[in-house]
């Protein structure tokens, strides 16, 4: 079994469709063992999006992903980190393949609803930015 991170982004719990993206979720096998609707600070946001400092959207991103509350969850399955980013779909919605969150919900390149994790590494300490292990129920 695999967990990944994913966060309901602020463009979805704006609209309340959290629970047409869980659906999706876990339609597509991943069972969410964590989650909390939190306000991210500017700080965390900066720390959480570090990785992303010097691309040009950088500040915008980070004025997005604090503009609303965001739901944080960890997923779990087998492959969940490769599963999630293939329920997800592309970055640009417009790319985004037909049956995808994305595809059905994302509003734009930036404000495209869900995020996950991108590697087994990064899955480990996004977890951990937002969890506790006591949290966690698998
Ligand atoms: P992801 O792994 O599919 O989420 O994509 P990235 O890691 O490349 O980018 C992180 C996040 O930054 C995306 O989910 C978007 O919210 C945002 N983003 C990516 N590309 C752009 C862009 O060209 N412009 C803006 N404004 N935001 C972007």
């Amino acid at each position: 079994m695999e967990r990944t991170l994913s966060i309901i982004k602020p463009d979805a719990t704006r609209r309340s469709i959290t629970g047409k993206i869980n659906s999706m979720i876990e339609e597509a096998g991943l069972c969410i063992i964590a989650q909390k609707r939190i306000l991210l600070s500017e700080l965390e946001a900066e720390e959480f999006y570090g990785v992303h400092k010097e691309r040009p959207f950088f500040r915008d991103l980070v004025k997005f992903i604090t503009s609303g509350p965001v739901v944080v969850q960890v997923l779990e399955a087998e492959n969940a980190i490769s599963l999630y980013r293939k329920t997800m779909g592309a970055t640009n919605p417009k790319e985004a393949e037909v049956g995808t969150i994305r595809e059905a919900h994302a509003e734009s390149i930036e404000a495209n609803s869900v995020h996950g994790s991108d590697s087994a590494e990064n899955a480990i300490k996004e977890i951990n930015f937002f969890f506790e292990e006591k949290e966690i129920v698998g």
